[in-house]
Parts: structure tokens; C-alpha cells; sequence
């Protein structure tokens, strides 16, 4: 196993989530299976690509549907393609355990995981965001463009920072994941050949591999994960680093979140509120202030800005809704 910082390509990697190693890695398959939302933006589901990967470019901070995929894998690994399947520990083990042999022509690659939250939830939010501003187009659920600093709606973008998005607010709050990520077996068992994920403390751990816009750590766990490593490396702006420090503020690699003592009344309130009523119950009243307290631990190596108003930090992002406003 091998720890390495790294980043790819400015211009990809600030439509990316963290430091866009993704995206070099996809090139370098025929097939490439990652998630992507949906049309109507009301969920997310894996899909096959082969060519222009942007769908699948950017964390979507969701549950996504499996659908058909395993079974679309197994044919392309038959038909002798190369093939990159990309997403969530359990997913990848999924995978693994659906073929039940392992494939020459098949590259692993997981994301550390702190869990994903009811698809549900989310579609009540942009139905909730589709009242008030027309029908959602697209979502950018990590926008680093520092244009965008402060809440706010121009031309059709609704633009909200992540500490007051009540969505992003309950993900962060681990009140509306999904009963397996309170206790993750994926974290006891990686079938990944490699793993990526954002380098949290990479201005503590590797200050020269931090310019704000976005560092990814990468985990090679088998051979075959260090020989693609290997094959881009020089594509790369890379520093190795050892395991300890590359996970030191990354827990979710190996440990999963505790869960909250509010989370099953949260549940039963979403199957019966509003999406707005569910907020002021959970954010804006009087349990705000222990879930806050935890939002602030979250985000303790992320809320940085001496910059007086630049956005100088990859984790100070928000969302980016695109609307159509003409419906
Ligand atoms: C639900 C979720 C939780 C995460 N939690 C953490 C965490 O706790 N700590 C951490 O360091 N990193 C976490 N990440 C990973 C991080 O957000 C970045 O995806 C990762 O660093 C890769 O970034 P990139 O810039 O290289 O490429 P990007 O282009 O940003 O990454 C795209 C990759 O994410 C996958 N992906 C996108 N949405 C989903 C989804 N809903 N389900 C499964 N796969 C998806 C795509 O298939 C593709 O493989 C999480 C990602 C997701 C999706
Ligand atoms: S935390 Fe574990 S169980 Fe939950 S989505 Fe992530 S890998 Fe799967």
C-alpha cells in the first residue's frame, strides 16, 4: 500500500470534488461505470460511459441507484473491455461479490466514505428549492468557482454555501444517512485495487500541495492500483506521504460516524413533514444547537479564510443550483 497527495489539471480539477485524480484515472479505460444524477435531477444512479465522463465528474452526496450496472459490467469484462468501476466502498463490494472472480480487465476504485443520505430527502429538497425558483437543471453539489462567495441568485443560479444549506447541514449532521454507514462493514473489508478521497489537513501535512483548489488523497491497496498509479503518475502533481498522515483528519476511512440520538425521529418526521417544517424542526430550533456543535467539529480544518472574503479553501464550498426558469 502506497499514500500519495495529488492533484490533476486545474481546469478539470475545479469541476471535480477535490484534486480531479478521478477523472485521469477514467481516461485510461474503454468503459467507465461512476454516478451520475438524473434527468430530473430528483436522484442519482450509476451509468456506463464510454467517451466524455462529465457526468460522473463531482461528488453527488446521495444514495445512488445500482439498477442494471453489475450485470452490464460483467458483459463489457466478457466482451474483453477494460473497464473502471467507481464508487462507494459497499458498492465496490457489491460488485465483487456479484462476479465472484476477479477480473483481469476490471479496476476497483472506492471513495472514503462518511455515508450517504436518504435519496427521499433529497428529492423533497429540490422539490422544496423547485417551488420557489423554477425547475432544477442542474446541481453542482461541490461549486469551487470564487465568484460565488455569499448565498445568492443571478441569472438563473442559486448559489448556497455549505454551512447554510439544510441539506448539506443534515448530511454533515449524520442525521440522514442510511442505516448500513452507522456501521460500515465496507471499512472492515476493501475489495478496491485503489482508493481515493479529499486530502483533509493537507495544509498541516504537505503545505506545498495546497493551493485551495483541491488536493485528493490516493490509497493504492494491490498491485494493480500501484501500476495505474504508476502508468499517470507523471500527469500528476503527486507527493507521497505515509498512511498515518495521509487519514490523520480522515476518520471515515476507517471508522464509521456515530449515530445520532435524533436520527429515528428524523426519519419518521421526513415521511411526514415538509421539507421546510422538517428544517425548522431539526436546524433552525432548539436541537440546532447540539447538531451545530458537531457541524463545527466537521468543520474545523475547513473554515479558513484569511483571505477577507476568497474563497482560499477546497472544503469552503457550497451548492450550485441551475435553474429553468422559464416552466
Ligand atoms: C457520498 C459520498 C461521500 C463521501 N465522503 C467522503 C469522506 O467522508 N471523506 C473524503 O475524503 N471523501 C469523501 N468522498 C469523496 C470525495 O467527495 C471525492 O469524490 C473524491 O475525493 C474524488 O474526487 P476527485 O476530485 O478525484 O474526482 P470527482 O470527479 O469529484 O469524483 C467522482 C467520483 O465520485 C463518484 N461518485 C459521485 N457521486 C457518487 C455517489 N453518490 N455514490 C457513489 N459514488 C459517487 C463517481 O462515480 C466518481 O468515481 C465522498 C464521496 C461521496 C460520493
Ligand atoms: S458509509 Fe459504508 S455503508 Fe455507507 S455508503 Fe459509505 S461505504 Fe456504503
Amino acid at each position: 500500500m502506497k499514500v500519495y497527495a495529488a492533484y490533476y489539471d486545474n481546469k478539470i480539477r475545479l469541476n471535480s470534488s477535490s484534486g480531479g485524480v478521478f477523472s485521469r484515472i477514467a481516461s485510461k479505460f474503454d468503459v467507465v461505470y461512476g454516478v451520475a444524477l438524473t434527468a430530473d435531477c430528483y436522484g442519482c444512479e450509476f451509468v456506463r460511459i464510454e467517451g466524455d465522463i462529465s457526468s460522473i465528474r463531482g461528488s453527488k452526496y446521495l444514495q445512488a441507484k445500482v439498477g442494471e450496472s453489475f450485470k452490464s459490467v460483467k458483459k463489457d469484462l466478457l466482451n474483453g473491455k477494460s473497464v473502471l468501476f467507481s464508487g462507494t466502498g459497499c458498492q465496490i463490494n457489491g460488485l465483487s461479490l456479484f462476479l465472484g472472480k476477479e477480473y483481469p480487465n476490471l479496476f476497483l476504485l472506492d471513495v472514503i466514505c462518511h455515508g450517504v443520505p436518504s435519496p427521499k430527502l433529497w428529492k423533497e429538497y429540490v422539490e422544496y428549492q423547485e417551488k420557489k425558483y423554477g425547475k432544477v437543471e442542474s446541481v453542482n453539489f461541490r461549486c469551487k468557482d470564487e465568484s460565488w462567495q455569499n448565498f445568492g441568485m443571478k441569472e438563473n443560479h442559486l448559489y448556497i454555501p455549505r454551512i447554510k444549506d439544510p441539506f448539506m447541514t443534515f448530511f454533515l449532521s449524520d442525521l440522514s444517512l442510511r442505516p448500513s454507514c452507522y456501521a460500515c462493514q465496507a471499512k472492515n473489508t476493501r475489495m478496491s485495487d485503489m482508493t481515493i478521497a479529499d486530502f483533509w489537513g493537507i495544509e498541516e501535512i504537505a503545505p506545498e500541495m495546497d493551493d485551495g483548489k483541491g488536493t485528493s488523497l490516493i490509497i493504492t491497496r494491490t498491485n494493480k492500483g500501484q501500476n495505474l498509479f504508476d502508468s499517470i503518475e507523471m500527469d500528476l502533481r503527486w507527493k507521497e506521504v505515509n498512511y498515518e498522515d495521509g487519514v490523520r483528519h480522515n476518520v471515515s476511512e476507517f471508522s464509521s460516524v456515530a449515530m445520532p440520538q435524533q436520527r429515528d425521529s428524523f426519519f419518521t418526521d421526513m415521511n411526514s413533514m415538509s421539507f421546510k417544517s422538517l428544517s425548522n424542526k431539526y436546524i433552525y430550533g432548539p436541537l440546532w444547537k447540539r447538531i451545530g456543535r458537531k457541524i463545527k467539529h466537521t468543520m474545523q480544518y475547513t473554515i479558513s479564510n484569511p483571505g477577507g472574503g476568497q474563497r482560499v479553501n477546497n472544503a469552503d464550498y457550497g451548492l450550485l443550483f441551475v435553474f429553468n426558469c422559464e416552466e
